[in-house]
């Protein structure tokens, strides 16, 4: 498979995912954490498809295209591994949704991510609670639920807080 298509089949599941929970969130109380803010895009459709719910988003920087810029408050800058511990106060209750993209690409460094990121984003997610994330996480709290069909199990995991 070339990168081009690699990447739109990325690309489709996540939307895909994406909005096939819209739905089950929206039951759930609490603020959406998007972690890796990147250009914008995924977070772009998050506030197109729950229009109700706030967003906070985590980054090392604000490198998005203008028109997909969070605004102060909601732009948690630095390094998630030291914000998301700390986030509580600014974000309030725990949250109904996390959309973990941090994936490097490089399996040792993912590796190293899925250690600490997993006990921290715990921390932060209300009970029945939804993740989708790019890296598998060992979540003991949470139940893995399937892809929608048709999505491959490669690459997307979706988890609740049980
Ligand atoms: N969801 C984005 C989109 O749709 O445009 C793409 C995100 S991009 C694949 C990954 C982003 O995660 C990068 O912008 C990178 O700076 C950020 N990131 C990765 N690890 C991070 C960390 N430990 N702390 C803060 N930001 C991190």
């Amino acid at each position: 498979m070339s990168r081009l298509d690699s990447f739109i089949r990325r690309m489709t599941s996540q939307k895909i995912i994406l909005e096939s929970l819209i739905d089950k969130v929206n039951e759930v109380d609490g603020p959406i954490l998007e972690l890796g803010l990147g250009n914008g895009r995924t977070y772009d459709h998050l506030r197109e498809i729950y229009p109700n719910k706030e967003i906070f988003v985590f980054d090392h920087a604000l490198t998005c295209h203008p028109s997909c810029a969070p605004d102060a408050e909601h732009m948690i800058q630095g390094d998630i591994r030291d914000t998301l511990a700390f986030c509580g106060p600014r974000v309030g209750g725990k949250a109904s949704f996390a959309h973990i993209d941090i994936g490097s690409g490089d399996p040792t460094t993912d590796l190293a991510t899925v250690h600490w990121l997993a006990p921290m984003i715990d921390e932060r997610m209300a009970v029945g609670g939804y993740i989708l994330t790019g890296l598998e996480l060992k979540l003991p709290n949470f139940e893995h639920l399937p892809n929608p069909e048709g999505i491959k199990a490669d690459r997307n995991f979706i988890y609740r807080k049980t």
